[in-house]
């Protein structure tokens, strides 16, 4: 039976004013699963009115009162976790257990460090002669947040958690792909009572609903995660209209393997790198550079290792990579692949559609692909394909890997391997992206500096910077 899902608006679920709805389908199957809202300007202007009407009692609460709602929230979310990362997995094809590792343990966790960093943040004063100056950081009124397809709660929670902890309003815009979780999320908060109007919900297609969201005079922020063609649009509209803008864009990001690293602690995180979540992860590690004198051995052992993940069944506990979003992604990544041959380069495993029994030969399902003998400039190399698919470079020294891992439009991150600290430092500092990991990858702590340079976004999210971007920062000089 297919579900219709509500927006909700002012702590009520609501159909879209027009009465439209978009069709949602489980990728894993092909089969239709819930329909939600088409909402246009109507339903986001009603969201945006609801969320004005709740914006100053929420502030009067205080950083502790709004601290133990986000706290109840995320125990609430906690209660539901399996419920959710069934949801989650249902909407985006990623194995059930990954979900509730990652997206659900993930949410959870946001809830409780903003709670906990909007009471602990701390705030400069400075004293010259009789006069003392200090800061406010004041709520901004509604904020908008727009979020992508393939981490659907965590980064919704990711957003939320922080400009509620600071006092704001929430009107949410999620994926029209995706839209379950952030549907299950408004009605926990809900359920554990966060007053009507302060986390509403607007489902619907980007250009319309998410289109009216920036647009509206009255929302003073927004945080946009999702492509980088998108995130143009959203500046383009909203920057003349003097919003804050926070822009997490797409990636295109390198594992980089010296030859004095540990060979297979690199290895394991080079397959997690490139094809977790389905590679469907802004900060994938999807270009992998070898240094000459292990590439040969690197690329084959990278190739086994890759032709051995489990395809398959997203609620099965031993599957590794799930189904891609959608059969439109499948046939874009497999654009991708063509033209890889195209460009030159060998399809060294994977590329191909697994074998699967009914009900999963209907899904979006792709075996993961390693590419080799490809120019680290051609466009396989450079542009996001935000699927399965890695392509091999080998380097000859520190030099060359620099420069083919700036060699992208994107900046988001990377991922560097060796036992140098001369050479981790030199390459932290080398590297035109905003996130560096040395000897890890996706090791997240809240409190860092999260985002991405050139193509790859504006601003910073986590920890303080988060707090920033959600408030209005006042200095205030008492003389006299
Ligand atoms: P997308 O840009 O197609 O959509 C993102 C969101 O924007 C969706 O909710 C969509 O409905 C909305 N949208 C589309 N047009 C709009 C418009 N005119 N006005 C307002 N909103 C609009 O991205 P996607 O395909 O959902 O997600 C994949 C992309 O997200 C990849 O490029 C990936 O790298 C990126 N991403 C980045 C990060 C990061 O933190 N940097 C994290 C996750 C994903």
């Amino acid at each position: 039976m297919t579900l219709a899902l509500g927006n909700h608006i002012g702590g009520r679920s609501v159909p879209a004013q027009a009465g439209g709805t978009v069709d949602v389908f489980d990728p894993a199957t092909g089969e239709l699963k819930v329909t939600i809202p088409r909402s246009g300007a109507a339903d986001v202007d009603a969201a945006v009115q609801a969320a004005r009407a709740a914006q100053p009692a929420w502030a009067a609460l205080g950083v502790p009162g709004r601290a133990t709602w986000l706290a109840k929230l995320a125990d609430a979310l906690e209660a539901n976790a399996h419920a959710l990362a069934c949801l989650e997995s249902e909407d985006t094809g990623k194995p059930v257990w990954l979900a509730r590792e990652m997206d659900i343990g993930r949410s959870i966790a946001n809830f409780r460090f903003f709670a906990g960093a909007a009471r602990h943040q701390d705030a400069p004063s400075f004293t010259d002669g009789s006069a003392l100056h200090y800061t406010l950081r004041q709520p901004l009124g509604v904020v908008g947040l727009i979020t992508p397809w393939n981490l659907p709660l965590y980064l919704l929670s990711w957003k939320v958690a922080p400009a509620l902890a600071m006092g704001n309003t929430v009107v949410a815009k999620p994926s029209e792909i995706t839209p379950r979780t952030a549907d299950a999320l408004a009605r926990i908060a809900t359920d554990v009572g966060i007053p009507a109007g302060v986390l509403n919900v607007v489902h619907g297609l980007g250009p319309e609903a998410g289109q009216a969201l920036i647009e509206h005079p009255r929302v003073r922020a927004i945080s946009f995660t999702g492509g980088t063609v998108t995130g143009r649009h959203v500046a383009r509209t909203a920057a003349p209209m003097f919003k804050k803008l926070s822009l997490e864009l797409g990636g295109k990001n390198a594992t980089i393997v010296f030859d004095d690293a540990d060979f297979d602690a690199a290895l394991d995180a080079t397959v997690r790198a490139g094809f977790r979540n389905q590679g469907e992860i802004c900060l994938c590690g999807s270009r992998v550079l070898v240094h000459r004198a292990i590439a040969d051995r690197f690329t084959e052992a990278l190739i086994e290792r890759v032709r051995a993940l489990r395809v398959g069944d997203p609620a099965d506990p031993q599957t590794q990579v799930g189904a891609l979003v959608s059969l439109g992604h499948r046939d874009k990544v497999e654009g991708y692949l063509r033209l890889a041959v195209e460009e030159g380069g060998t399809v060294r495993c994977g590329g191909d559609r697994p074998t699967l029994a009914a009900p999963f030969d209907q899904g979006a399902f792709l075996n993961p692909a390693v590419i080799t003998g490809l120019a680290p400039s051609c466009r396989t190399a450079t542009e996001e394909i935000f699927g399965p698919v890695v392509t091999v470079h080998p380097f000859e020294d520190e030099a060359e890997a620099v420069s083919i891992a700036n060699g992208t439009a994107y900046g988001l991150s990377a991922s560097v391997w060796t036992r140098d600290l001369g050479r981790a430092r030199r390459m932290g500092a080398a590297l035109e992206v905003g996130m560096v990991w040395v000897n890890c990858w996706l090791a997240r702590d809240l409190r860092t500096a999260f985002g991405g340079a050139k193509d790859s976004g504006v601003g910073r999210e986590g920890g303080r910077w988060s707090l920033d971007f959600y408030t209005e920062t006042k200095n205030v000089t008492l003389d006299g």
